[in-house]
């Protein structure tokens, strides 16, 4: 395969990546194994081979060898031991016990040290990789020194490493505090085969600028090692650079920065971050209660103190104001997120949705995610099943998805896993609208064909993006549905003629 990507380093970006020639839209960038992979942070107790959660109590299924959680599933296949082999040797040689929780639905701090214990474990038996690929990421010693975190670390980890695992000879305070940053600045997330999250070391993967409009997509393959696959999600002229997001490009501009600040150490200045308008969505904005068409936006959106002011009449208000506005709402929101799924919450989601209506600019992010919540439930709830829809709430699960759309085609332009999942939400009503103007002899031969035609579109672009997951994840799941969707759609167009 030809270079793809090359390295370059600066010091406001540090090492970032360019294309190397013109790239196209869905071609492959690299492809990579994680240095490591294990828990994320502060997880409750999990098994340490395929990270399910397990109960941590006295009586959850234990390793037979070290003691420490194993599910029951990888108990009984324990010869077959990957993920967990090594700590596991180092826990029965140094007799480290694990402590039972009595709450396992808690933080389980013991396990901790887990993942940075495999990449020191890692830097042991492959020196070459850690010295090429990882002891050149970036760990931000010098803020994370004088953050919360820092001392917890040095308990939790550091000292329980150097102490009770015995690792005081091998591995200095300052090598396992450096691991620690590199993974809380570089891992991403990944899920296990079962949907759990994990965080794996991807080098190549870390190498590539942090921007809240990313160009390049990436699946993970927990069936195959946790290998990753990156490719550009849209054309990427040669020269140009290359940008992954190491946060959830569906929040707003706020919560953006403080995610970055204080989880990366860094303050993002992409276009999309110091437009106030975030690339004309108006993702932030609220309506203007003084004027007519007046939307409400940030004098300065990289500064959560500064004011907002109107776009058409003098009003202007205090930053925090329209942040406690927003949180208030948002709290709303994460209590209908308890509900179960049943018409209830449904209508609970449209009344919200509604109550906001004249506050909220209708692209806004809370409206956006309310309008996931939404798409979820059309089709899929008592009640509200797909074939029962009447056409108006069809057309209003199809208008639901195409708002969506408008702004992930402005976030995660192109062949993103985002739009994918809308693409097919979108399909199966579109279907149903022209079959039911077809039972009402509104709609037949060509014009019926043309509808149909439409929707096998949307199902094709959305097979193109999901054929690139794992099969075992839900994704994976879903792209082979689709495939047989399309089958059926095809068929029935040939059937008209
Ligand atoms: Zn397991
Ligand atoms: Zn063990
Ligand atoms: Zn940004
Ligand atoms: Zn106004």
């Amino acid at each position: 395969m030809d270079k793809t990507f090359k390295v370059k380093e600066n010091p406001e970006l540090g090492r970032y990546g360019v294309a190397a020639k013109d790239l196209k839209a869905g071609e492959m960038l690299f492809e990579e194994k994680p240095f490591a992979i294990g828990p994320k942070v502060e997880n409750p107790p999990v098994c340490l081979e395929c990270c399910c959660p397990v109960d941590g109590g006295v009586t959850g299924p234990k390793c037979s060898h070290c003691g420490w959680p194993l599910c029951e599933e990888c108990v009984s296949k324990q010869d077959d031991i990957v993920y967990h082999k090594k700590e596991c040797a180092l826990f029965v040689k140094h007799k480290v016990k694990f402590q039972n929780v009595e709450d396992s639905t808690a933080s389980c701090i013991q396990l901790d040290c887990i993942t940075p214990l495999r990449v020191l474990l890692e830097k042991e038996s492959h020196p070459d990789r850690w010295n090429d690929e990882i002891s050149v990421m970036e760990y931000h010693h010098d803020v994370r020194k004088d953050s919360m975190t820092w001392n917890a670390d040095q308990n939790n980890v550091v000292a329980y490493l150097r102490g009770p695992c015995g690792l005081e000879d091998r591995f200095s305070e300052e090598l396992i505090q450096q691991v620690i940053g590199i993974l809380e600045v570089n891992a991403f997330e990944a899920r296990t085969c079962n949907g759990y999250a994990v965080r794996g070391l991807y080098p190549k993967l870390a190498i590539m600028a942090h921007s809240c409009v990313p160009n390049v997509v990436h699946s993970i393959h927990p069936s195959h090692e946790y290998r990753l696959i990156a490719r550009t999600a849209i054309d990427v002229p040669e020269g140009e650079k290359l940008y992954t997001s190491y946060t959830y490009t569906l929040s707003g501009t706020s919560t953006r920065q403080q995610a970055l600040k204080y989880g990366k150490y860094f303050s993002c200045r992409c276009a999309r971050c110091l437009d106030p308008t975030e690339l004309g969505t108006h993702f932030s904005s609220l309506k203007c209660q003084k004027c007519d068409n007046g939307l409400i936006e940030s004098l300065d959106p990289l500064n959560d103190e500064a004011d907002w002011k109107c776009t058409h009449c003098d009003f202007n208000t205090k930053g925090a104001l329209v942040q406690k506005a927003v949180n208030v709402m948002q709290t709303e929101l994460d209590e209908l997120a308890y509900m179960e799924y049943g018409p209830e919450r449904l209508e609970n989601f449209e009344r919200v949705f509604k109550k906001y209506k004249s506050v909220l600019h209708p692209l806004h992010f809370i409206n956006t995610s309310i309008r996931h919540s939404l798409i979820e439930l059309y089709g899929r709830i008592p009640g509200y099943e797909m074939q029962e829809l009447p056409d108006i709430l069809l057309e209003r699960k199809v208008d639901l998805c195409r708002d969506i759309m408008k702004v992930l085609n402005v976030f995660e332009p192109g062949k993103s896993r985002a739009r994918a999942m809308i693409l097919y939400e979108i399909h199966a009503p579109l279907v149903l609208l022209a079959q039911s103007a077809y039972t009402r002899g509104n709609l037949a031969g060509v014009p019926l064909k043309e509808e149909l035609k439409k929707a096998a579109a949307l199902l094709e672009e959305c097979g193109g993006i999901l054929e690139w997951e794992d099969p075992s994840s839900p994704e994976g799941i879903l792209a082979n549905v689709v495939k047989q969707s399309l089958v059926q759609l095809k068929n029935s167009m040939q059937a008209l003629g």
